[in-house]
């Protein structure tokens, strides 16, 4: 064995040798459709305002304080009044700073985040890095809550932490606020319920509003799906004592201050995003009826920008949509309910059409 061989063998942990490393592939030449990413870019003007905003931004300087990008969030994205946010660097940090938080080491087991599944793939990573236990519950095969088994497993478990897409990647679905509101209740005092709304700007379907009823809420969001994917930056809010113990594991300048002040940008100009997220949902909803009457193919109901599709040979369909250099995602390998799908970002016009026709002739 090498010298480096042994020196990884004795420092880096067993667990963290033996997962792969988060796997971007390069997309030059693709139709780009694996990362429910916004097609738009802003308007032409707005950018031109955008760089000179960037031009005064203090690079010599670390972030200041946040307090200007988070009164814009608070006042503009419905935190309610007396509540507080969190930046994180994408919403994909804040789920670590919750599991760092929250994995308590040295009691008689480990603590547990508890996730419906198929669910957003960084929970369980996020879990694991951080020494926490997952526990995945399986949906149902329409992809609602197994509510039963969901407050069986929190029963037995005792999570720290549930995570909830609202709506879910990879199945694109709403859950029953309802089916949401009943696990909040069984986890009481002993565990925080997570509602990831990475696809509100499109679902329109919030607990953001609810929080002063559940002390055991935390409502987290990103501005990535929204068409700021490049900025990096996440957002979340509780109750202020409980996002004051968060904000502890913070890294105290984790969000930087182009993000800051093109955040800040965009959100004064927050209708422009909000029309394309309003374009994309009419986009969605036409391809997902052209693709739903293509023979052998069930599309699922979707509130986010992206849709699951249901084919009969899911991996074949993907290696011929990629000889058409159109990416998208294929979800077969990820659990049992999702056999043979493949997941697809909506897009423009353009794209959406070179999509059904690249679909269409890989259904052959
Ligand atoms: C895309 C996505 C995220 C990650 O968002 P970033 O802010 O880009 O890190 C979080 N949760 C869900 C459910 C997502 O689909």
């Amino acid at each position: 064995m090498s010298l480096l061989d042994q020196l990884i063998n004795n420092t880096v942990r067993p667990d963290v040798r033996a997962i792969g490393t988060y796997h971007v592939p390069d997309a030059s030449g693709y139709v780009k459709l694996d990362a429910m990413e916004n097609p738009y870019l802003l308007p032409q003007q707005l950018r031109d305002e955008l760089g000179a905003r960037l031009a005064g931004a203090v690079l010599n300087r670390y972030p200041p304080s946040y307090a200007s990008l988070k009164a814009a969030i608070c006042g503009k994205l419905g935190v309610p009044a007396g509540y507080d946010v969190i930046l994180g660097n994408g919403s994909d940090e804040l789920i670590s700073m919750l599991a760092m938080a929250c994995a308590k080491q040295g009691e008689a087991r480990r603590a547990v985040l508890l996730a419906p599944v198929p669910a957003f793939v960084m929970y369980a990573r996020s879990a694991q890095l951080a020494g926490m236990d997952f526990v995945g519950v399986p949906l149902n095969d329409d992809f609602t809550l197994d509510l039963n088994a969901m407050l069986a497993a929190i029963e037995q478990h005792r999570p720290a932490l549930v995570f909830l897409a609202y709506p879910n990647n990879p199945t694109g679905n709403l859950f029953a606020a309802a089916d949401i509101e009943r696990i909040i209740a069984a986890l009481g005092s002993t565990g925080i319920a997570v509602v990831d709304e990475a696809y509100e700007p499109f679902a329109q379907h919030s607990f953001m509003g609810r929080l002063p009823e559940f002390p055991n809420l935390v409502v987290m969001r990103t501005v990535s799906k929204l068409g700021l994917a490049g900025i990096r930056l996440g957002y979340m809010s509780a109750a202020p004592a409980l996002l004051e113990q968060f904000e502890k594991v913070r890294p105290p300048y984790n969000v930087n201050i182009l993000t800051q002040a093109a955040a800040e940008f965009a959100l004064d100009h927050l209708d422009v995003l909000n029309a394309q997220a309003a374009l994309l949902n009419h986009a969605r909803d036409a391809l997902s009826a052209k693709l739903a009457a293509l023979p052998g193919v069930t599309v699922f109901p979707s509130k986010a920008n992206f849709l699951l599709i249901r084919v009969a040979h899911a991996d074949d369909v993907c290696a011929k949509l990629l000889a058409h250099r159109v990416l998208v995602k294929n979800m077969s390998k990820m659990h049992a309910v999702l056999a043979n799908c493949l997941r697809v970002s909506v897009s423009t016009p353009e794209e959406n059409t070179l999509f059904y026709d690249a679909f269409q002739a890989s259904l052959v």
